[in-house]
C-alpha cells in the first residue's frame, strides 16, 4: 500500500508565473521520458522480481516511488508557474487577463495559443495535463518492461538517460532561479538512479547477452560495411569486443561474403575461443540456473504475495520458543 506525505521530496519554488515554460515542463510530466514513465516502468518491472530477486525489488520499489515523488514536483512546479490562470479563468462573467499580466490578456492567448499549451486555458483550469509539451497524451506503450533483470536495467539506464538530458535543455528555456534549482535537483537525481541501475546489473553474472542464449560465435563478431564512402574505425569494429572479448571481423564486402558462404551458413566461428558446442552448454546450463531461481521462488498453488508483520511476529515468537527449549532442560 502507499502512503502520500504532503512535503515535496525538493522545495520547488517559482518566482513568477510563466505559463510558457509550464508548457514546456509538462514534457517531464506527461511526456515519454518524463517522471510518470519512470515511475511506471519500474513499478511494472518489479512484479517479476518480487519472489526471486527481492533486492531488486526493493531497488526498483524505492526508485518507482522516488520517481512519483519528482512527477509530484514537476506537477506542483506547473502549477506555480500558472499561478492565477484558474482564478482569473473563474472570473467568467469578466473579460479579464488570463495569465495575470497585462502581456497575457485572453486576447493574447488566443493569439500566441502555440507557445502556451491551450489546454491550460481550456482544459485544465491552469494545472498540469498527462501530456506532453505538445499535447500527446500520456501512454503505456512509453513503459518498458520485459521480465529479464539483464534487459530491464538496460532499459532504466538508457530512460534516465533520456531523463536526464530533458532537464538538461529544459534548463536553458528559463532564468528563474528557483525553477533551475528544482530542475537541476531532478536533473540529479537522475544521475543518481543510472548509477544505482548500473550497479545493480553489475551484480547479476553474467549479464551479457541480455536474456539467457549465449547468441551463435559465427556471427557475434561480424563488423559488416553496409555504407558506401569513407569509412571510420573504432572499437566497435577493431580489437576485441566489449561483451564477448573476441577479435572484431571486418567485412569490407558483405554482398560477397554473403554470396561466397551461401548467405551465412557455411560460415565457421572465426576469432573467437567460443564454438557451437561451448555455446549450447553455456546456454542449457544459464538457462537451468535462471529458470530454478525463478522457480524456486514462485509456488504454483496457494499463493500469497506477502506476510503480515503479526504473522511474521508470530512465526519468529515460534522460531524462538524452540530454540529456548533445550536451554530451559539444561
Ligand atoms: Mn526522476
Ligand atoms: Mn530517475
Amino acid at each position: 500500500m502507499f502512503y502520500h506525505s504532503k512535503e515535496l521530496q525538493f522545495k520547488a519554488r517559482v518566482s513568477k508565473p510563466d505559463p510558457r515554460f509550464a508548457r514546456l515542463l509538462l514534457e517531464q510530466f506527461g511526456g515519454g521520458n518524463g517522471e510518470l514513465k519512470a515511475a511506471m516502468q519500474y513499478f511494472v518491472q518489479a512484479f517479476a522480481c518480487h519472489n526471486p530477486y527481492p533486492d531488486k525489488y526493493d531497488l526498483l520499489m524505492d526508485i518507482a516511488t522516488e520517481e512519483l515523488g519528482h512527477l509530484e514536483i514537476v506537477g506542483a512546479t506547473i502549477q506555480m508557474l500558472l499561478a492565477g490562470v484558474n482564478g482569473n479563468l473563474k472570473d467568467a462573467a469578466e473579460q479579464n487577463d488570463v495569465f495575470g499580466e497585462k502581456t497575457f490578456s485572453k486576447d493574447d492567448f488566443i493569439h500566441t495559443a502555440f507557445s502556451v499549451n491551450p489546454q491550460f486555458g481550456t482544459v485544465t483550469g491552469g494545472g498540469p495535463c498527462l501530456t506532453d509539451s505538445n499535447g500527446a497524451p500520456w501512454q503505456g506503450s512509453y513503459v518498458n518492461a520485459n521480465g529479464d533483470l539483464t534487459v530491464d536495467l538496460r532499459s532504466n539506464i538508457a530512460a534516465e538517460s533520456r531523463a536526464k538530458i530533458v532537464y538538461e535543455y529544459l534548463m536553458q528555456f528559463t532564468d528563474d532561479k528557483d525553477v533551475l534549482a528544482t530542475l537541476n535537483f531532478l536533473l540529479t537525481r537522475e544521475v543518481a538512479h543510472f548509477q544505482q541501475f548500473e550497479a545493480a546489473l553489475d551484480t547479476i553474472r553474467p549479464n551479457f547477452p541480455p536474456g539467457v542464449l549465449q547468441s551463435d560465435p559465427r556471427y557475434s563478431n561480424i563488423y559488416s560495411n553496409h555504407s558506401m564512402g569513407d569509412e571510420a574505425r573504432g572499437p566497435w569494429n577493431e580489437g576485441r569486443s566489449p561483451g564477448l572479448d573476441e577479435e572484431w571481423l571486418y567485412v569490407e564486402d558483405p554482398g560477397r561474403q554473403v554470396a561466397e558462404t551461401d548467405g551465412l551458413t557455411q560460415l565457421r566461428p572465426q576469432g573467437t575461443s567460443r564454438t557451437e558446442a561451448s555455446v549450447r552448454s553455456a546456454d542449457r546450463k544459464l538457462s537451468k540456473e535462471r529458470s530454478r531461481e525463478i522457480r524456486r521462488a514462485t509456488p504454483e498453488s496457494n499463493l500469497e504475495w506477502c506476510e503480515y508483520s503479526a504473522e511474521r511476529e508470530k512465526k519468529k515468537g515460534g522460531a524462538s520458543r524452540t530454540r529456548r527449549q533445550p536451554v530451559e532442560q539444561m
